[in-house]
């Protein structure tokens, strides 16, 4: 076969050929080459990747934590299946396998405009099962007395089943696991997708090579809109710049967990330190230049730190430290993920779109992709809410809960 590729014949000296192409290598890629040898596959599949290190990937500038506290059934059930992993992480990877889990819950607060809003998600959770106590601003202060409960009406504080981890050792381990599974790990940018009679037919990159497919998947994070266009497929899926900034307290609350106040800024312990961001303003929150990885440090200076001072009057005095940026796989839609194939190009299949969750979603919505691939439907959680159906019809299924 000859692969066309921008209307160039590629020479079948720089040709090679895989039953499964996955575009992006890290957490949601990965995964789905896990998955895919979990559920039987055992044709070819090239893991393609142009950071082999992740430096500028999502998966490795995350804040790394995972919730129950979603304002929709399917995205609870898709991070309580992340949960079961947590809790037999050395079985399925080994006596090894440590991702640090700091079962620490969530702290979502509300004011009173707010807290309809809350006590409906709240309502949700209970019924998937989720342990979170809802809460009003007297419990809440006698639970957690250094912070200040002025002007919040109710607090969702997750039980268990929250809290963070090691995204470093989380995609490592998963790396690690593909190398016994007989996964092919290529290292290049995908430039060119071909096409032919409505199916995906391979991918080239940037160097010449390219590589016929017999499926393809895009599991690029926040560039997963600009793989979608070189098939010529819309995805609403661009990245939006999110900053991180560490900072030091002389005190120590070892019972803090990621609060989240109402203005939507977080903060979490990270051993000796804290981490905190959020509250990027929604005028100015556009697609990010994908070279852009440097922290806005006015919205730490001017927005996040005097937020965080009234919330926990000991962080007024504190000694900020390093800051980071990454990119958000943000759907603009609906702030949802997208899983399943294109209608109308059928053996092209995506996996996108996470804006914010993804860390914690990406094996469950890779096990999706792989029993999709492997048995034409989903076995073990029903993702058809997240297909691409409502992207193509502009109706959106919208996740409340995005921090
Ligand atoms: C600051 C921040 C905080 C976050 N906090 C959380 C959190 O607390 N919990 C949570 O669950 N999620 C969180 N997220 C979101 C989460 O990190 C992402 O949803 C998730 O990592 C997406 O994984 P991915 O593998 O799809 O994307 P990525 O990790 O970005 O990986 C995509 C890969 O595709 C590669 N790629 C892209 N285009 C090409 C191409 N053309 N050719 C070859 N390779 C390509 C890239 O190099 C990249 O490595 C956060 C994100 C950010 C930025």
């Amino acid at each position: 076969m000859k692969l066309f590729l921008s209307g160039e014949i590629v020479d079948p000296e720089n040709m090679a050929a895989a039953d499964i192409v996955i575009i992006g290598g890290a957490i949601v890629g990965s995964s789905i080459a896990y998955f895919l040898r979990e559920e039987g596959f055992r044709g070819s599949i090239a893991l393609i990747e142009q950071d082999p290190h992740f430096t500028f990937s999502a998966t490795t500038l995350s804040a790394a934590s995972i919730r129950q506290q979603f304002s929709i059934a399917q995205n609870i059930r898709l991070s309580q299946f992340t949960l079961g992993l947590f809790r037999d992480l050395k079985t399925r990877f080994g006596e090894d396998a440590d991702i640090g889990f700091r079962e620490k819950g969530y702290l979502i607060l509300a004011s009173a405009a707010g807290r309809s809003v809350l006590e409906h998600n709240h309502a949700v959770q209970r019924a998937e099962g989720a342990a979170i106590a809802l809460e009003g601003p007297e419990a809440l202060h006698r639970r957690f007395p250094w912070l200040n409960t002025e002007n919040i009406a109710a607090g969702a504080y997750g039980l268990e089943g929250e809290g963070w981890f090691d995204a470093h050792a989380w995609l490592a381990l998963f790396r690690r696991a593909l190398k016994e599974r007989k996964v092919d790990f290529v290292t290049g940018t995908v430039s060119t997708i071909a096409a032919m009679n409505g199916r995906a037919a391979g991918v080239g990159l940037s160097s010449g090579e390219a590589i016929e497919a017999g499926t393809v998947v895009n599991a690029a994070g926040p560039n997963a809109g600009r793989v979608a266009a070189l098939a010529g497929l819309a995805l609403p899926v661009e990245p939006r710049k999110r900053s991180v900034f560490v900072f030091e307290a002389r005190d120590r609350f070892d019972d803090m967990p990621l609060l989240v106040d109402p203005s939507g800024i977080y903060v979490r312990p990270e051993g000796s330190v804290y981490i905190t961001g959020g509250a990027e303003p929604h005028a100015t929150d556009k697609a990010a230049d994908p070279k852009d990885f440097e922290p806005d440090w006015p919205l730490f200076e001017e927005v996040i730190w005097p937020t965080l001072a009234g919330r926990i009057p000991a962080f007024e005095a504190i000694r900020p430290g390093r800051a980071w940026a990454g990119h958000y796989d943000y759907n603009t839609l609906d702030q949802n993920a997208v899983i399943g194939p294109h209608p109308d190009m059928r053996n092209f299949f995506f996996c996108n779109g996470f804006s914010g969750h993804g860390l914690q979603q990406a094996p469950a919505a890779g096990r999706a992709i792989a029993e999709l691939i492997v048995h034409g439907v989903y076995r073990t959680i029903d993702c058809s809410a997240f297909g691409y159906e409502r992207i193509a019809e502009g109706k959106p299924f919208r996740e409340l809960n995005i921090i």
